[in-house]
């Protein structure tokens, strides 16, 4: 493996895949490196796998791709001839809403909801087909970044215990490791950019270190239950069905959302996603089942399915959402350190976490000057 990259970037998500596809749009010499945690692309817009049953392929992470009205002209050109080709498909009609009344409506929203085809994960997939030198892109997968060092003006990281990678500039498309959350989930007892860069000698690596302190996160813990009885899953007609659940039954249950996702096999993987804003709170399968059946009592269909499903996985997201103090846009670039940040954590034209992240990573690609 070559160890000296013009573009280091840490996380291969949304952001870094939007950044790094954008990037080599303007620079197709420089070489680019995705450094992830994760096995695959996709970071919290993900799709898992079951191991114990291949047949099994399903959305865990982030439900839909929103867009709000204001969309920019720059996330068009992506999403634009994904949406022709049937990749991302608008899911309006198949998102839908229950109160605590048991009664089941579209949702209304300003957003433009969409689902990437066959998964979620395909989206990053599609953002890095778009660039125009792909060989210039490169990605260490397994690769849990927990120090980053800055020696004679060059960014180097240390991965597998023994190899150093370097690289003019580096790009944080996740806020971990600037986080204070980093010293519980890493387990280290130092902030690894404070670490790199001396306090007083760049004024955005230190706002960016002030103003994350104050940023909280949404927790999510999301139940996965499979039904494979046949004349259950037969009677159930959607192929993908999203329901929201009212702000009074999330107050009062956690229960956010519950996704229908139909296999290749023909079986169904039901996600419940729930939602905390403090500790998560572990519920017993048994209980889901008993308050799903009471809060969908109107509809046979769906107790049908409830009382054959059974618990195959638990999906828990420390941090699946920045709330509130985003960052602003102007820290998102440091000449001094060579330096770049995007991601949903910063603040721009007020869209949600997604169109944030894209937004972002296209506005950083464009700032940044190479040769
Ligand atoms: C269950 C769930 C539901 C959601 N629902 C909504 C919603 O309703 N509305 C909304 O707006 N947003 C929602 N989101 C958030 C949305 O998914 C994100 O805004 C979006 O995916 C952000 O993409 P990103 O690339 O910025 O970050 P990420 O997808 O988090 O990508 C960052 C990547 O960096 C990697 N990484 C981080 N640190 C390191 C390190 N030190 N070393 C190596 N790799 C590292 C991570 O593994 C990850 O893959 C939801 C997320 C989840 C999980």
């Amino acid at each position: 493996m070559n160890n000296t990259y013009d573009f280091i970037v840490i996380g291969a998500g949304i952001s870094a895949c939007t950044f790094a596809s954008f990037l080599n749009k303007r620079f197709s010499d420089a070489s680019i490196l995705l450094v992830e945690h994760g096995r695959r692309v996709g970071g919290r817009a993900t799709t898992r796998k079951s191991r114990k049953n291949k047949n099994l392929e399903f959305d865990h992470g982030l439900p839909s791709i929103s867009f709000s009205k204001h969309i920019s002209k720059d996330i068009l050109t992506v999403i634009s001839p994904l949406i022709e080709s049937k990749k991302l498909i608008d899911i309006a009609n198949d998102i839908l809403i229950i109160n605590e009344f048991g009664e089941i409506n579209k949702l209304s929203t300003n957003y433009k909801n969409y689902r990437c085809l066959p998964f979620m994960i395909n989206f990053c997939e599609e953002i890095l087909n778009q660039s125009i030198n792909p060989k210039q892109i490169k990605f260490l997968f397994q690769t849990l970044i927990k120090s980053i060092k800055r020696i004679n003006n060059l960014w180097e990281i240390k991965v597998n215990s023994e190899s150093l990678i370097k690289s003019k500039n580096i790009i944080l498309s996740s806020s971990l490791i600037a986080h204070p959350r980093c010293l519980e989930n890493l387990q280290i007892n130092y902030l690894p950019l404070r670490d790199a860069c001396i306090q007083g000698e760049d004024m955005v690596v230190d706002s960016i270190l002030m103003g994350i302190k104050k940023q909280d996160y949404i927790r999510r813990k999301i139940y996965i239950f499979h039904v494979h009885d046949c004349v259950v899953v037969q009677n159930f007609n959607h192929q993908y069905l999203q329901i929201c659940f009212s702000k009074v039954l999330t107050d009062n249950l956690n229960f956010e959302r519950i996704i229908f996702q139909r296999q290749t096999d023909g079986s169904i993987i039901i996600t419940l996603h729930c939602y905390y804003l403090s500790d998560i709170i572990d519920i017993k399968s048994e209980k889901i089942i008993k308050s799903l059946i009471s809060i969908f009592v109107n509809y046979k269909i769906f107790i049908d399915l409830f009382i054959h499903a059974k618990l195959i996985d638990k999906m828990y997201w420390r941090a699946s959402q920045p709330l509130g103090n985003l960052l602003p846009r102007e820290l998102q670039w440091s000449s001094i350190s060579n330096i770049g940040f995007c991601g949903d954590w910063f603040d721009l034209d007020g869209c949600g976490g997604l169109e944030r992240a894209m937004h972002s990573s296209i506005r950083l690609a464009k700032l940044i000057n190479w040769n």
